[in-house]
């Protein structure tokens, strides 16, 4: 065998996920004493509410630590279309719950598509729908819209119509809604209507909905159509990680879908991780079981307000609005070709979040992890100290840029 032979060609090419490589970094700096303004990770911050903490330690005290159903608990399926409001649309046979919501997609990918099969992601994906779709041997696709920043980069269903005359093998759209990295919202109509396309195709429409909760600023988050025509297509994508606080690490997903996708993924599950942990489906299940306690989102909704009247006149800098998520979507393309204290040139994001870092340790993620270079990637789900500091160390650095 040959030395390169050894990594599948698929697997040889992969980078760690940028959000890990950030969440290294700066506790490397840390260990170091040196300053850290962390606007990197993807994770929301504060203490695990009691409630999903003691019913993990519930079901290590009871024993439900043997082998459970493939598809995940029954009840937290329940739980799941209640929290989802699809109680009366879908039965449990419908819901699998997955380790995360990147399982979950995983899942999807390896039930539907065949090698090659094309799949159609938005115009800024997520860092880990390239990877996932790869290893499950589909052909990712950016649909780019047409309108470019102008509608900050939000797809519309001319920019999905040209792509699927141009690729008649598209299996799905995966669309991602609110959007990381960019911190848009698609409101109902824009839903609808790329839906509608997807149907039209006769193509499966992947709706990552894991940010749903936290949509400000008074709104509603827009459910998708379901009915007849549209449930045959809709797979819908959420999980535990990002609408409460410090659950990312529970890894919880799940998926609502059609009936023989489901029992495709659930085949699969059976044979792959046999099902999640049972003792953190039990902390899932208290977490979703429970009303909804919207304090994290008015809090991310403050802490917004507070990033985007300190970032107020930063040079080079356009900060986008942002509907909802926690991210930050920052245009920087003014900074390329622009020179560092030591001489270097500002070519690419990359070097900007870089500079940043190295600078004034200030962690950001770079746009080119989600394919567009030219954009940082801001999450103000950090201190509010963090934020107000972590500005103005970026003013300094912008400022002495030349
Ligand atoms: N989808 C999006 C848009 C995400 O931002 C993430 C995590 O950052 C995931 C999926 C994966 O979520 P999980 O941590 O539940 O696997």
């Amino acid at each position: 065998m040959n030395e390169c032979d050894r990594i599948s060609a698929k697997l040889g090419k992969f980078r760690p996920s940028l959000t890990l490589e950030l969440k290294r970094l700066a506790s490397e700096r840390l260990q170091q004493g040196l300053p850290v303004f962390d606007f990197g990770l993807g994770e929301t911050k504060g203490e695990l509410a009691p409630h999903i903490r003691e019913a993990g330690e519930r079901a290590y005290r009871e024993g439900h630590t043997m082998y459970g159903d493939p598809a995940g608990l029954p009840e937290l399926r329940q739980a799941v279309l209640d929290w989802l409001g699809l109680t009366g649309e879908y039965s449990t046979e419908n819901v699998v719950i997955t380790a995360g919501a990147k399982q979950s997609l995983f899942n999807i990918f390896l039930a539907v598509c065949n090698p090659a099969d094309v799949v159609l992601f938005d115009a800024a994906p997520w860092v880990s729908y390239q990877p996932l779709a790869i290893s499950a041997y589909a052909s990712p696709v950016m649909v780019l819209p047409r309108s470019g920043t102008e509608n900050h980069f939000k797809v519309c269903p001319e920019d999905l119509r040209r792509n699927l005359k141009m690729r008649p093998h598209a299996k799905l759209f995966l669309l991602n809604n609110p959007v990381n990295p960019t911190g848009q919202l698609y409101v109902a109509e824009e839903l609808e209507a790329l839906l509608q396309v997807c149907i039209e195709h006769q193509i499966y429409f992947v709706l990552d909905r894991l940010y749903w909760r936290l949509v400000f600023d008074g709104h509603e988050y827009p459910d998708p159509r379901l009915d007849a025509e549209t449930k045959r297509w809709v797979i819908q994508v959420d999980g535990l990680s990002k609408n409460f606080r410090r659950t990312g690490g529970i890894r919880i997903g799940w998926s609502v879908g059609p009936n023989d996708v489901t029992q495709a993924m659930v085949n699969l599950q059976s044979h792959y991780t046999a099902g999640p942990a049972v003792p953190t489906q039990y902390s899932a299940l208290a977490a979703i079981r429970n009303d909804y306690d919207p304090e994290l989102k008015r809090d991310l909704q403050r802490k917004r307000d507070l990033l985007h009247s300190e970032a107020r006149g930063l040079p080079y800098v356009e900060v986008w609005p942002t509907p909802a998520s926690f991210y930050s979507f920052w245009d920087v393309r003014a900074t390329f070709g622009k020179k560092t204290p030591d001489g270097s040139t500002i070519c690419s994001s990359d070097d900007l979040a870089w500079h940043l870092i190295e600078s004034a340790g200030v962690v950001t993620g770079s746009g080119a992890a989600f394919m567009q270079d030219g954009f940082l990637r801001i999450s103000f789900a950090t201190p509010d100290e963090q934020i107000v500091g972590g500005v103005r160390a970026t003013r300094e650095t912008l400022q002495r840029l030349q």
